[in-house]
């Protein structure tokens, strides 16, 4: 089905992905290293089954940014593209912003909300309760 797939790009255009869904799922994450890698006081990300995802285009450099983790970007613009966790294997995070509908992306809950910025209010849109719903996805992840 067309509606679900993702077309993704780094801002100058020399990374392209597709990425079919549907999403393992939505999150904001609060954590201190993404803040530190995106720039931004949060991040969103979309984990798609590694399978599911195709870069058509350039490659994403990774830095491993501690042990098991590695960030991806586009060593020509620097734009922020991914995430992925050794404990969590065959599946990419990637930061929405980088997707053609990153409005229809939709984050269901937070990870880290122990490390959000004080005055960082989300709004995650109807579902509300965002930790316990983020737990509930994570959990339903593990299963699968
Ligand atoms: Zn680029
Ligand atoms: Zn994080």
């Amino acid at each position: 089905m067309t509606e679900q797939v993702y077309e993704g790009r780094c801002m100058c255009g020399a990374i392209q992905f597709k990425a079919e869904g549907p999403p393992k799922w939505v999150l904001w994450c609060h954590c201190e290293s993404c803040r530190r890698h995106s720039g931004a006081p949060a991040s969103v990300f979309v984990s798609f089954s590694d399978k599911m995802v195709i870069v058509t285009d350039g490659e994403i450099t990774k830095y491993a940014s501690s042990p098991g983790v590695e960030r991806g970007f586009c060593a020509q613009c620097g734009s922020t593209l991914t995430c992925s966790n050794a404990k969590l294997p065959n599946e990419t995070h990637f930061h929405i912003g980088a997707f053609e509908r990153a409005a229809d992306l939709v984050p269901s809950g937070e990870i880290f909300p122990e490390e959000r910025l004080p005055w960082f209010e989300p709004r995650t849109g109807p579902l509300g309760g965002v930790t316990a719903l983020a737990r509930m996805a994570l959990g339903r992840e593990r299963k699968s």
